[in-house]
């Protein structure tokens, strides 16, 4: 197990009692994820594939709905444009193709050169 940790007083207790931890030195969370990415020996982190059906918010499983089945405020560009949406069978977050699966894998991409350097 790896603790990691902002705190410099708990990463020196973890290793003064030779416990496997991670002191991350910068604010930047892309910079962080990269250390811990690295400490564990994770080359490579695989794009998300364009079928939605986890919930990024409690992990439960997605229905697909006819759009027309929603009462979520769709922003009105994005209506026209979609004819399906995914809503989550846990918390009811309602999803749509589109932004926030290619925002994901532009991140998972922008991490993935930093793990090549
Ligand atoms: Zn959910």
């Amino acid at each position: 197990m790896l603790l990691v940790t902002r705190d410099r007083g708990l990463y020196l207790k973890i290793s003064k009692s030779r416990k496997d931890g991670l002191l991350l030195p910068d604010d930047d969370e892309v910079k962080n994820l990269v250390l811990i990415l690295e400490r564990c020996n994770i080359k490579h982190i695989n794009p998300v594939p364009n079928v939605n059906t986890r919930c990024t918010i409690c992990n439960g499983t997605l229905k697909k709905l006819d759009k027309t089945m929603t009462s979520y405020p769709i922003p009105e560009k994005v209506y026209e444009s979609i004819s399906t949406i995914y809503k989550c069978s846990k918390c009811s977050k309602v999803y749509w193709e589109g932004i926030h699966v290619e925002n994901i894998n532009k991140f998972i991409d922008k991490i993935n050169k930093l793990l090549m350097q």
